[in-house]
């Protein structure tokens, strides 16, 4: 036998309901209920669906994410195209290639606009539980508006999305809010932060002292138990916010407030990607361990220009969606898995052409019908065949037997009701009995 293939360290299969796998990963009905919640939660907010490459230049995450943060030096995907040597990367998150793409097409030539995607995205990181090299983004953004009325629309429809999905703010999930300010005032606390680090150089770690002059602000992202006190202590961005800024976050927070909608403010919260300004927010889970962050995001005021564009104020997030799932998973939300309205049992296969084309019929007319494979010879006994139909949790199970089908007639087997008795029906004129089908 040859040698058995696995998929790629960190990249995962999402598989039918019912494959038993040792990782406990959400199946595929899980994430079909996610997607087409999200589609309806999206839709109803006026957000607009679009996909971009899998694939952008290397150079749109450098200039986009910036050279210092963690998924540009050491998590993305990066080749030269062996055709014409072309720098290319896996996005290692969506934003920049939506951005890219809005330019590149002109697409708010008619004003701002609300888009979502959802897909793949790809970071060299070490896999764990929440953590993986291939993950999938919901990616939402909100382009050529300055807010902070879309902040606070975009952080609601958050909440609306949690409840769809079954999730309580408090006990599943909470918001984390904090600003960021605008790049001058962030550079006035760098030029802080550098000054206090540097006087307290002896306590920082090799993380610490490599970023004190590439990226210090993200030395208050560190998760180093010995350096919380050093951390704890540096001088705040909030110290150094204007005026304009405060207002920004304050009216965002007005909006929270008067929609009930509790939040915390968390000063620390910086975010690891360049391109935030003023309204950053996470929202945040204890249920998922050490992995509990289910969505970031934030305002890039300053990402358009940087990406060649005219200056466009725009704020958006990105979605874990294994995460969330796997939220989802742990407090045992119930997932919507739609049962066949029938299912056909067939004890000798060589009627299966005649079974096909009256299935054929029914599917036509709208119903979802299921059948076990039986080809010639293939066929389990009736008994198993019956077992399986009741398991599908089909309401008939529609029984092609070898006397019905002598007389042009199937039997039709009601599966959920005690006492309904059985009853057949003519195979050439499905249309007239379909609907008992359904309305049962
Ligand atoms: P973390 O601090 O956990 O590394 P991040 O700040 O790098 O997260 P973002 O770039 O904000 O994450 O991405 C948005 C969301 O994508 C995260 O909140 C998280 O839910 C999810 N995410 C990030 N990295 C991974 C990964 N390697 N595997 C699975 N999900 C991920
Ligand atoms: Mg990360």
């Amino acid at each position: 036998m040859a040698e058995k293939l696995v998929a790629v360290k960190g990249m995962n299969d999402i598989l039918p309901r019912g494959v038993p796998r040792k990782d406990k990963l959400p199946d595929s009905a899980i994430w079909r209920w996610f997607e087409r919640t999200v589609d309806t939660v999206m839709t109803r907010h006026g957000y607009h669906h679009l996909i971009t490459p899998v694939v952008e230049p290397t150079s749109l995450f450098v200039r986009g994410i910036g050279e210092a943060t963690d998924i540009v030096e050491k998590e993305m995907y990066s080749w030269k195209d062996s055709m014409n040597g072309d720098a290319l990367t896996l996005r290692p998150e969506i934003t920049a290639g939506i951005v890219r793409a809005m330019i590149e097409h002109n697409a708010l030539y008619n004003g701002p606009l609300r888009v979502w995607s959802i897909g793949p995205v790809f970071r060299h990181e070490r896999p764990q539980k929440g953590r993986y090299r291939q993950f999938h983004q919901l990616d939402v953004e909100a382009l050529g508006f300055p807010g902070p009325d879309v902040d606070a629309e975009l952080i609601l429809m958050l909440r609306s999305l949690w409840l769809a999905l079954g999730l309580e703010v408090g006990p599943h999930v909470r918001l984390e809010l904090n600003s960021l300010g605008q790049p001058a005032e962030r550079a006035a606390h760098r030029a802080a932060l550098v000054t206090y680090f540097e006087q307290h150089a002896d306590q920082l770690d090799e993380d610490g002292r490599r970023r004190l002059h590439t990226n210090p602000l993200r030395i208050l992202d560190t998760k180093n138990p010995a350096m919380q006190a050093l951390v704890e202590a540096a001088p705040k961005l909030a110290d150094h916010l204007g005026e304009a800024s405060r207002t920004h976050l304050a009216a965002v927070c007005a909006v929270l407030d008067a929609a009930g909608l509790p939040y915390r403010i968390n000063p620390r919260l910086v975010r690891g990607l360049d391109y935030y300004n003023l309204t950053v927010f996470e929202w945040v889970t204890d249920q998922l361990g050490s992995q509990g962050t289910v969505c970031g995001g934030g305002r890039y005021d300053g990402l358009f220009e940087q990406l060649g564009g005219k200056p466009t104020p725009a704020i958006g997030f990105g979605l874990g969606i294994e995460r969330l799932l796997l939220l989802l998973q742990e407090i045992g939300v119930p997932v919507p898995d739609p049962a066949p309205d029938a299912y056909a049992v067939l004890p000798d296969a060589a009627a299966l052409p005649q079974v096909l084309v009256a299935l054929d019929a029914l599917r036509r007319a709208g119903l979802t019908v299921q059948m076990y494979a039986a080809g010639a010879g293939g066929g389990a006994s009736l008994k198993a065949q019956l077992k399986r139909a009741d398991a599908s949790g089909a309401r008939f199970a529609l029984i092609f037997g070898e006397d019905e089908l002598a007389q042009g007639l199937v039997t039709l087997k009601p599966l959920r009701e005690a006492d309904a008795t059985q009853r057949m029906r003519p195979l050439a004129q499905v249309a007239d009995w379909a609907q008992e089908l359904r309305n049962a």
